[in-house]
């Protein structure tokens, strides 16, 4: 995919006369890639309409930086597509809310409601989960497990056959207890059924969820618009969670769920595990849709930001896959160096929202040094590994005393280093462009 869109865009570059066949040609390819990535027809066909409008061909005829003008006006296009406008719910701590996740069958619903509340908890909330699935056997005994595993406490039964009335049982309880966000997660079925349908307006009318959150597998292709379409038609989608991004699927149906549900995207599942859950992040999304890899932006902005000398080897180590923890220390020295940082690194995921929300670039920089604080009672062994494992528990105990730190900080500062390095994974094997022909990226 990433081929292709490179080739078109090659051409377009190549070519001495820019007249409106080349922008055709070039969108036809970009066209064809979005579709592979599952991108519905109509969306990409309203594209192409609006890029046809928005590129100036005498722009493009003048010369400058034609590659650009069509990746950034294709870009745009679909950032405008991912943002429906109005941001979605977010549980407040201390007072009840209920948030109810509906889904088809094996979309993700049980593993991510654990995730979600998971996510919460280690943020202050008082989650709970109900397990108002009582289609499949062995529902309540999987959100039981999930649950126990993350210490927050459930509802359900094996004999109840209402699903409203374990939904309602479960809200109530957990009500008193004073549990500040109440997850609900339900049944699916295979395929879109009336009763599906009929079954979760029933349980939202009954627990009058504050958000209810449709769960979307994102490899179901080109269905997605039909499927997102029919529950938002009986409950009220409030919001998006696409799973299973760690496969092969590019999750072009994203764009679908929010066309179909004007809701926006707030979550994406990334394995099986508890952790393997991010906020949603337009841009670096629709790179990976696009398959510009989170890279062609960055080496614009590397160049800025990165002292000119030390690129080649960051960019040789990067691409070698070995993202060790002195590759983080000397990034966030480049960070700090910046001083207002942002744009740059918000290119890429997991140096974006997490590490950096917008608006706390200050709190950013104190979490900074505080890392690099801990990475200075490191080994030079744990600073260049690129094995993870390594970092065991003695280990962490001796850096946690060596800078006066709580353990947890430490294993704060290592997760957060696991997470960059495997985005940074997907790095491995890039083609270096030799020194002073950046631009040819
Ligand atoms: P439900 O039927 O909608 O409740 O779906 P489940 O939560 O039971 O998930 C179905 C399968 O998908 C399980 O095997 C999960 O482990 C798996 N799964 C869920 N989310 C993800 C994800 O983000 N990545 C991967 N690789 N697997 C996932
Ligand atoms: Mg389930």
């Amino acid at each position: 995919l990433g081929g292709s869109i490179s080739r078109a865009l090659q051409q377009m570059s190549n070519a001495t006369i820019i007249d409106e066949k080349v922008l055709n040609d070039c969108l036809n390819e970009i066209t064809r890639a979005l579709l592979q990535s599952d991108v519905q027809f109509k969306l990409v066909r309203d594209m192409q309409t609006n890029i046809k409008k928005i590129v100036n061909l005498d722009d493009l005829a003048a010369g400058h930086n034609k590659r650009k003008i069509i990746q950034q006006a294709v870009f745009n296009e679909l950032c405008t597509i991912l943002d429906p406008g109005k941001p979605a719910f977010t549980p407040k701590k201390g007072k009840p809310s209920v948030v109810m996740f509906v889904g088809l069958q094996g979309s993700g619903k049980t593993t991510t409601c654990t995730k979600y509340a998971y996510y919460h908890q280690k943020k202050g909330y008082k989650p709970a989960l109900v397990c108002a699935d009582t289609f499949r056997a062995g529902a309540f005994d999987q959100l039981k497990q999930n649950a126990t595993k993350a210490k927050i406490p459930f509802y359900g039964s094996y004999t109840e056959s209402d699903p409203v009335r374990i939904a309602v049982e479960g809200v109530e309880r957990f009500k008193k207890e004073n549990c500040d966000l109440i997850i609900v997660d339900t049944s699916g079925r295979h395929k879109q059924e009336a009763a599906l349908f009929e079954e979760m307006r029933q349980v939202s009318e009954a627990t009058k969820p504050d958000l209810v959150l449709f769960v979307m597998d994102s490899s179901i292709g080109q269905a997605a618009f039909d499927q997102a379409q029919a529950f938002k038609q009986s409950v009220p989608v409030g919001a998006v969670i696409i799973t299973k991004m760690d496969g092969h699927a590019k999750g072009g149906g994203a764009l679908s769920a929010v066309a179909a549900t004007k809701s926006p995207v707030i979550f994406i599942g990334t394995g099986e595990h508890m952790d393997e859950f991010e906020i949603f992040d337009v841009k670096p999304f629709v790179s990976r849709l696009l398959g510009m890899g989170d890279w062609s932006g960055f080496m614009d902005k590397i160049q800025e930001v990165v002292p000119m000398d030390q690129q080649p080897e960051l960019l040789q180590k990067l691409s070698e896959g070995n993202f060790t923890l002195r590759i983080m220390y000397e990034q966030f020295q480049n960070i700090l160096k910046m001083g207002p940082i942002g744009q740059v690194f918000s290119m890429l995921p997991g140096f974006s929202q997490e590490l950096m929300p917008k608006g706390q670039e200050k709190e950013s920089q104190t979490k900074i040094k505080r890392y690099m604080t801990m990475m200075d009672s490191m080994t030079n062994e744990e600073l260049d590994s690129s094995n993870p494992k390594i970092m065991n528990e003695s280990r962490i105990m001796r850096i946690a005393r060596g800078c006066g730190r709580p353990i947890r900080d430490v294993m704060d500062m290592l997760e957060e280093y696991k997470r960059l390095a495997k985005v940074w994974s997907k790095m491995k094997g890039l083609k270096i462009p030799k020194k002073g022909d950046m631009s040819a990226l």
